[in-house]
């Protein structure tokens, strides 16, 4: 939180630094926009909520890897599994996996507590040069505070039809009339991600039907679609 209230002088926008290379809103999709550079422009995927057209590059695969590495931190916590990690120059500065339960904190996500990290490990909030990798769509929430951030490309796996914020509902980080954007690519190892999630609340729903046998005919006990599961899968849409 401390790092967000240092935040409000970001919002005076410097005008001159405000604006990326890449802020273009039609650039933002477009391959060429890497503003970072060190990306393959294979791997960036029109914010349309699908899976990349392109593979993603080997580097993406990696890093989110590690994603799914602190979502699995986060599971064996009893945590709804998201998890992220921020790179910089090819080395991780910040890691995060959705703390909400244990912390009993609405703002401990996986996206807030990384950039935190990274924030810290740089001394400066201007994560400018930083791709974050996270293993489900930005919530509102977080893509704001990726804003603030000025980070310059985010990479997620699942999207998420709830609360997603990049692209599903939402496009921030592309929006125009904000002082930032980044370079978005959605659906890098998608599948893993989204079945993290899915397998997660099939659990969840299993304990419950032991404790509470039979009888119950509730809409939350039906057998659900991964999309389904996405769903109720956000830290913030319960
Ligand atoms: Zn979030």
């Amino acid at each position: 939180m401390s790092v967000n209230d240092a935040e409000p002088p970001d919002g005076a926008a410097l005008p001159g630094a405000a604006e990326s290379p890449a802020a273009l809103p039609g650039a933002a999709e477009s391959p060429a926009a890497l503003p970072g550079a060190a990306e393959s422009p294979a791997d960036v995927t029109p914010g349309a909520g699908s899976a990349s057209v392109a593979p993603p590059s080997a580097e993406d695969v990696e890093f989110m890897r590690e994603a799914i590495a602190e979502a699995r931190r986060a599971e064996a916590r009893g945590e709804v599994p998201v998890g992220c990690v921020i790179v910089l120059d090819g080395a991780i500065i910040g890691r995060g996996h959705n703390l909400r339960e244990t912390s009993q904190d609405p703002t401990a996500h996986a996206e807030i507590l990384a950039l935190r990290e990274a924030a810290a490990v740089l001394g400066s909030w201007r994560l400018e040069r930083a791709v974050v990798y996270v293993t489900l769509e930005p919530c509102p929430m977080c893509a704001g505070a990726l804003v603030h951030g000025r980070v310059a490309r985010v990479v997620y796996g699942a999207d998420d039809p709830k609360a997603g914020a990049t692209t599903t509902l939402y496009a921030i980080g592309s929006d125009p009339r904000l002082n930032h954007r980044f370079v978005l690519s959605a659906g890098v190892l998608g599948a893993e991600c989204g079945a993290l999630l899915s397998d997660f609340f099939r659990a969840v729903r299993a304990r419950r039907r032991q404790v509470r046998p039979s009888s119950i005919q509730g809409t939350d006990e039906r057998p659900t679609s991964i999309e389904q599961t996405r769903v109720g899968s956000h830290p913030d849409s319960e």
